[in-house]
């Protein structure tokens, strides 16, 4: 078991009830020196100090015969309180009979009077809160299989007993995560994924057991601390990572990340907490050179903001706050660019908060799953102005929507799809669909089966922000995609201060031997567009031709370009 691994420190607290002073004082000086004691004369007093303590109370020490509010009587008003219950009470009593009728009331245990030695009280006392800490675990229990940690229920409850205990400690929650876990697991295999777990686990336990730090596996890589605060987590970081070199995996250097929220407000839920810190860590999931991040007053405001929109969301769909946008795609391997597509971008004018950036929006409602309800009215506005321009202008332009990787496990997709092009008479091929690199390389196998069937149904798919994600050329070679969209940064490095085009180059090489035409956006010069044409880039979409325009408008830019 891991109560050894895992000594819960601190003083139990105990409420002593009698309303015979002697005895007070004789359990008082009993108990003193291993428990925190409070004291009650009668039963209406002590159920007034259990209400106070309720979180805190490890044990009721209580006489049956008192004047105002009984022992028996007490019993039976804390056996009809959920929480109060769980306390347990042992009684104090020199009447034998009373004792069973106590047991069957909910007592766990008694002390007859006169009182015998001090080791027995103390004994009894000790077994009886470790049986009811033990039982309270013991609900949630079972541990990590592979690296004997606690599981993370266990862990939660665990963090939480720990609070009651030392509610005057200052305690940070953390969350290690480990880098590319998913590329280590692919490329060495799992049986040495599975080392480098165990190993980690181990290692951080090691390095926080002796404040009393609590360990726990989350899920695949990610493991959680609950420590009282320290400032050395570079230190804590170093001994976790270490010795995880060399083996099979030549000199690749296992890299861990640590999101750490310092003085965690115990107010929140336990879990919470670890979000913090879980959002801490992600700030810095790209960046190799810092491995540490803490949950600052900035993140917290980012997550207050965050709130803000999503309970904002609802009247926001109702009250048609998100715009949709088009911007143009130009083929500019003609001799003259030719307008051939368009994106839908969504925009939120909010009532008081203003305009709001789907760079800021976006990566929230995907967080918690409302980006497929905006997705979808995205693609239902979208389709609607798209039927509008073929009634009333004659003209049919295929659009690209954006479809987030939330949207990606929908069951349901495709009919989806299929639905939206029927109710207004678009052909699938029409309606292009972007789809992010990263969502690929999430669950492959499933997302490359989607938009196979996708395609099957004729949507044509756009692979969007491509170079950000980590896919191999080993699966991009496999991927059913009709066009790659370069992610912007590689336009702008290539014309940026450097002014280096090798990774350009190289993605455009890769797209030939794919036999896909590329998609460069952000462009936002003659310059920049000019050189694209010249290594042989097929669209080209940015501030150079058109920024996005709002969909009523832009039936008249098609017109215009068309004519
Ligand atoms: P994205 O799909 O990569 O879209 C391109 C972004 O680049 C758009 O930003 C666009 O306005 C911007 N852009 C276009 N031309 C230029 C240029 O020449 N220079 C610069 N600096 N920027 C240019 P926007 O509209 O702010 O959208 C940001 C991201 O939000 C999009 O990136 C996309 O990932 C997401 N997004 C936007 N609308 C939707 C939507 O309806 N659904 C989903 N799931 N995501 C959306
Ligand atoms: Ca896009
Ligand atoms: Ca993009």
């Amino acid at each position: 078991m891991h109560e050894s691994a895992y000594p819960l420190r601190g003083k139990r607290l105990v409420l002593v009830v009698d309303d015979e002073p002697i005895n007070r004082a004789l359990l008082g000086a009993m108990l003193e020196e291993t428990c925190d004691v409070i004291m009650a004369e009668n039963g209406r007093e002590a159920l007034a100090l259990m209400e106070q303590n309720r979180s805190r109370l490890s044990l009721v020490l209580l006489d049956l015969k008192m004047p105002v509010l009984s022992g028996t009587e007490l019993l039976k008003a804390v056996r009809a309180d959920e929480t109060l219950r769980r306390i347990p009470i042992i009684v104090l009593t020199a009447d034998q009979d009373a004792e069973i009728e106590s047991l069957d009331l909910g007592a766990i245990d008694f002390i007859p009077k006169p009182y015998p030695p001090a080791g027995v009280v103390l004994a009894r006392v000790r077994r009886t809160i470790e049986l009811s800490e033990d039982r309270s675990i013991i609900r949630a229990t079972e541990r990590d299989e592979l690296t004997d940690l606690f599981s993370r229920e266990y862990f939660y409850r665990y963090a939480e007993q720990f609070d009651r205990l030392h509610e005057e400690t200052a305690m940070d929650a953390v969350v290690i995560d480990i880098n590319h876990f998913r590329l280590l697991n692919e490329r060495y295999g799992k049986a040495y994924a599975n080392r480098v777990l165990r190993r980690v686990g181990e290692k951080l336990r090691e390095a926080v057991q002796d404040s009393g730090g609590l360990v726990c596996r989350r899920e695949a890589d990610i493991f959680l601390l609950y420590c009282p605060h320290r400032d050395d987590y570079e230190s804590v970081l170093e001994h976790s990572g270490a010795g995880l070199t060399g083996e099979q995996a030549g000199s690749a250097r296992v890299r861990l990340r640590m999101g750490v929220y310092e003085n965690a407000d115990k107010t929140i839920d336990i879990e919470r907490r670890f979000d913090r810190a879980q959002v801490a860590a992600d700030t810095i999931r790209n960046n190799l050179t810092r491995p540490i991040a803490y949950y600052d007053a900035a993140l917290h405001q980012a997550e207050l903001f965050a709130e803000q929109l999503v309970e904002a969301f609802p009247d926001a769909i109702r009250e048609r706050q998100f715009q949709v946008c088009c911007q143009p795609k130009f083929n500019v391997q003609g001799d003259a660019p030719r307008l051939v597509s368009a994106e839908a971008l969504v925009r939120w004018e909010h009532p008081t908060l203003g305009k709001i950036s789907p760079a800021d929006f976006i990566p929230i409602f995907e967080r918690n799953g409302l980006i497929s309800e905006l997705d979808r009215y995205v693609w239902h506005e979208t389709a609607a102005a798209m039927r509008d321009w073929r009634e009333n202008g004659g003209v049919t332009l295929p659009v690209s929507v954006n479809v987030s990787r939330v949207d990606m496990l929908d069951a349901n997709l495709s009919e989806r799809f299929l639905e939206i092009t029927r109710a207004y008479g678009i052909s699938p091929s029409d309606l292009l669909l972007e789809i992010t690199e990263s969502a690929y390389t999430s669950d492959s196998e499933y997302i490359i089966a989607t938009v196979r069937k996708l395609r099957a149904l004729g949507f044509r798919i756009e692979m969007d922000d491509f170079g950000t994600g980590y896919s191999s050329l080993g699966m991009i070679s496999r991927l059913p995609i009709d066009a790659l969209k370069l992610d912007m940064l590689f336009v702008q490095n290539a014309f940026g201060e450097t002014r280096d085009t090798r990774m350009l180059e190289l993605i455009l090489d890769i797209a030939e031997y794919l036999k896909v035409p590329v998609i460069a956006e952000g462009v936002e010069t003659k310059e920049q567009m000019t050189a694209l044409r010249a290594l042989g880039c097929e669209i080209i979409q940015g501030y150079y031709f058109s920024k996005p325009i709002p969909l009523p408008d832009f039936g008249a830019y098609i017109e215009e370009q068309l004519r």
